[in-house]
């Protein structure tokens, strides 16, 4: 056995999972992580709320203690205590995971596509650069195009696509206290759209256009649309491009099994990390990795993992529904969440953290129409998909 544990793709799930078993009593096993990127450029942004202190704080870029909410009927500006919103640029994270890995010498690194992942009843194997690996586990979030295939009578296939600008205006034009998690003060169209502001300083802020929708736009579209908000909504004309970042994340309620076969787990997105609702899956996948290690640990393997619970499943799913067929709703669903509960029950509950009279609470808050026809059209797919 070459490897007691072979991690494919050294990106969140990836760099998580080795980060949580070197700070486990597993620390000295032998470990084998692959990529075929070098993850030395800073290729994503990760945000997520928290009311917990985590090893990352000290990488974290920023911390914001507000959000802000606006329509064209209301805007809220509300303090998130007990919770923080974070922020960790794809760069630290990755830099900070190899130096920590770095003191390990029994984990190691290879450059190189993953040309081939063969199960076994004692070990897999991992085909790479042209050389065989083995490992007693291995830990797959490579998600290639074939992967899932989709089946659209039963479930909904929506995509998170974004392109945000850095920018760095000459005047004071942001709040550098608080986060703009949705602008909605433009047109829906059939589609959810929305403009997401992470401000760093008074003057310079990373703009996004943001869509859950079926398609993905033609990149002038997206940039189009960030140079009306930002000379129009925001009023600024003296301002200078200094990043950008684009990305699409799939939202479906389509299953991704974990289990890939007796020696292998999907993570990551692969392992259906990512909520389905939202797109948020960082704070996610950070707790997964310390589930694996616990499974690890308790039962000599890495299956003995929580399952998501259902009921968090199914409203994943009829929100996901009513994006997919009522995205004009949407506005007005949000706008009932922020108004009418406080803001640690919206965050428990787009964290899966809600128990049932916490959920019986806000779903009272919101339109109810559009879920009842949602639970109708839901009911009729999966009785009727294959
Ligand atoms: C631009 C962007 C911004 C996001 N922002 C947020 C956010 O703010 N908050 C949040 O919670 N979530 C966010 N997400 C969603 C999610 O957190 C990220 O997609 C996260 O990186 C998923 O982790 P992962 O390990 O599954 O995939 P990745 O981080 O993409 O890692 C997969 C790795 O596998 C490697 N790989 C793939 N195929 C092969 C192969 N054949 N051989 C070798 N290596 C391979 C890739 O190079 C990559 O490094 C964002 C996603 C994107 C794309």
């Amino acid at each position: 056995m070459t490897y007691d544990f072979i991690l494919l793709g050294a990106g969140a799930a990836g760099f998580s999972l080795a980060l949580a078993l070197v700070q486990s009593p597993l620390r000295d096993r032998r470990i084998l992580i692959v990529d075929r990127e070098a993850k030395n450029r800073n290729d994503r942004t990760w945000c997520f709320w928290t009311d917990q202190p985590s090893p990352l704080d000290a990488i974290c870029y920023r911390v914001w203690d507000r959000i802000r909410f606006q329509t064209s009927r209301m805007d809220l500006c509300l303090p998130l205590a007990p919770y923080r919103y974070q922020m960790i640029r794809g760069i630290d994270f990755y830099r900070h995971a190899r130096q920590t890995l770095a003191e390990f010498p029994n984990v190691q690194f290879t450059l190189g596509s993953v040309e081939s992942v063969a199960d076994g009843s004692d070990a897999a194997e991992v085909v790479v650069n042209g050389e065989t690996q083995r490992a007693a586990w291995v830990f797959d979030s490579r998600l290639g195009p074939g992967d899932i295939q989709p089946n659209p009578l039963r479930y909904n296939y929506i995509k998170q696509h974004f392109t945000g600008w850095e920018i760095e205006t000459a005047d004071a034009a942001f709040d550098p206290e608080s986060v703009t998690l949705f602008d909605l003060r433009t047109p829906q169209q059939n589609r959810v759209c929305f403009f997401y502001i992470l401000p760093f300083s008074a003057h310079r802020a990373l703009v996004e256009y943001t869509l859950f929708s079926p398609e993905v736009l033609l990149p002038d579209e997206y940039e189009r649309q960030l140079k009306a908000y930002i000379g129009g909504r925001l009023g600024l004309r003296d301002y200078q491009v200094i990043e950008k970042e684009m990305g699409v994340i799939p939202m479906t309620d389509h299953p991704f099994p974990r289990r890939l076969g007796q020696r292998i787990l999907a993570t990551g997105t692969r392992g259906g990390r990512v909520k389905p609702s939202t797109g948020y899956a960082f704070a996610r996948i950070h707790r997964d990795s310390r589930a694996i290690v616990e499974s690890l640990l308790r039962a000599d393997h890495p299956f003995d993992i929580p399952l998501d619970s259902r009921r968090h499943q199914m409203h994943d799913r009829l929100m996901l529904d009513v994006m997919a067929h009522e995205a004009g709703r949407v506005e007005y669903i949000l706008e009932a969440i922020f108004a009418h509960n406080p803001i640690w029950r919206a965050l428990r509950f787009l964290d899966d953290q809600t128990a049932p009279w916490e959920d019986l609470r806000l779903m009272s808050s919101v339109p109810p129409w559009p879920f009842l026809r949602a639970i109708w059209r839901v009911v009729r797919r999966l009785s009727k998909g294959a």
